[in-house]
């Protein structure tokens, strides 16, 4: 079987979906597991109505009502018949949205978010699955939730194995064409959990796993997986062939183009991942298998943009030891910050993390009862793996370099934008 993987870019609009069902007459759909994300942005605009309602802000309904006509407005571009079933099946998961936030009476935020974002998804698969049956290829819509089980960390929630894979084994059919959500699950209690923004790639990989497919491809905007973001970096080079290592490293430091957590279960069974444009389905992309061998000669750059640096010192210059470093990483933890470079000395210790929860302000508050606390917003990080002289004078050049730290193989570069 082979897992196929669409994110919201390829399907952000009607012209997106048709272009889906081109992509499968290209490539074959039997015996194929597609995971959709949701529509374009859906998961940002799904995001301003969950703020708006626990805010209990008037623009609540002006909020939701875009994300209806968004997709109102891609069903009736791709369907002549407004009578086609499609319309009250969507309709009805509004309607189920709806009466959520009429009766919920939780004050979790997590737990809110998760009941609503996912409608995204449940919502651009019901679209792209009657449309593949418009098109006359047969599908079979699952609800990822009866088979991917978490812990109940909303909005960042961890699979729970065992009862994954045995619903998977169990109930997903072979030699048909399945469609099923990305970036969903649920607890054990039933209620909605997703796995962490852009997460939909992660669900590939947890269903290839568990079905110990033949192969993985995620079907994307881009070539394939390129030496650098092209949206950042002119002469961006596709990377025919690279191992897991490095594409796990690549993932890791930012590359958003495959989510980091994608390759841990892939690798293990050593199933292929091919990162493919969904424009140019014939081309080959980008393959990531086993073997040193395959990795690139040349420099890779990555760019997370938004993180903060943090710098801590102690108020009474006594050392930051490891017993103060590990109180502060136990913090970090808790705030849910991914620490991407650490650098210490005698009586400071920096740490440049993406503040994905917006958090910092309350971390700040128990930091600062021991330590002096420094910062900067909105710095950006530079990674190189495989860096040259050239290449780190290029990301250098016009900026402000707030911190740097060179490895083996890599070279990162704290900085405040020009
Ligand atoms: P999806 O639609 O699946 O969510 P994303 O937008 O998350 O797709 O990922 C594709 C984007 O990743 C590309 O448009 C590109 O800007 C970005 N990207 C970041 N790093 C790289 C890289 N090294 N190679 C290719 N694309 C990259
Ligand atoms: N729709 C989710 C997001 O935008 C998951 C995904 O697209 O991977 O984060
Ligand atoms: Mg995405």
């Amino acid at each position: 079987m082979r897992i196929f993987k669409f994110g919201g870019a390829s399907v952000k609009d009607a012209a997106g979906i048709r272009n889906v069902y081109e992509v499968l007459q290209i490539v074959g759909h039997e015996d194929v597991l597609l995971v959709v994300s949701a529509m374009g942005k859906t998961t940002n605009a799904l995001e301003v109505v969950v703020k708006n309602y626990m805010d209990k802000s008037k623009e609540l309904k002006e909020s939701l009502q875009d994300v209806k006509k968004y997709h109102s407005e891609i069903l009736l571009d791709l369907f002549e018949d407004d009578k086609h079933k499609v319309f009250s099946d969507v309709a009805a998961h509004f309607a189920d949205m709806e009466y959520f936030l009429g009766h919920n009476k939780s004050p979790n935020y997590n737990f809110v978010y998760d009941q609503i974002v996912s409608y995204g998804e449940l919502i651009s698969t019901v679209i792209l699955s009657h449309y593949m049956n418009y098109r006359s290829i047969s599908t079979t819509w699952i609800d990822v939730r009866n088979f991917i089980k978490t812990d109940s960390t909303f909005r960042d929630a961890n699979v729970d194995w065992e009862q994954t894979q045995k619903n998977i084994s169990k109930n997903v059919k072979r030699k048909q064409l399945n469609i099923t959500q990305g970036f969903l699950g649920s607890d054990e209690n039933g209620f909605t959990t997703t796995l962490g923004r852009e997460g939909s790639d992660y669900t590939a990989a947890i269903f290839a796993y568990c079905l110990n497919a033949d192969s993985v491809t995620i079907w994307k905007d881009v070539p394939g997986v390129m030496n650098a973001d092209p949206r950042y970096f002119e002469n961006a080079t596709l990377l025919n062939q690279i191992s897991y290592r490095e594409a796990i490293e690549l993932a890791f430091y930012g590359a958003t183009v495959i989510h980091p957590k994608t390759l841990q279960p892939l690798q293990g069974k050593e199933i292929p991942l091919y990162v493919k444009s969904f424009l140019n389905p014939k081309l080959p992309g980008t393959s990531v298998s086993k073997g040193a061998d395959l990795d690139p000669q040349l420099s890779c750059f990555i760019v997370k943009k938004n993180q903060l640096l943090i710098s801590l010192s102690s108020i009474d210059f006594s050392f930051i030891m490891e017993e103060n470093i590990s109180e502060i990483f136990a913090l970090l933890h808790k705030y849910k910050m991914k620490v991407s470079l650490i650098q210490n000395s005698a009586i400071s210790f920096s740490v440049c993390v993406d503040d994905k929860f917006g958090n910092f302000q309350e971390l700040k508050a128990t930091l600062s009862k021991k330590f002096k606390v420094s910062y900067n917003e909105n710095v950006s990080l530079y990674t190189i793996r495989h860096f040259d002289d050239k290449a780190s004078k290029m990301v250098e050049k016009d900026k402000k370099v707030l911190v740097k730290q060179i490895s083996r193989e890599t070279l990162q570069i704290v900085t405040l934008e020009s």
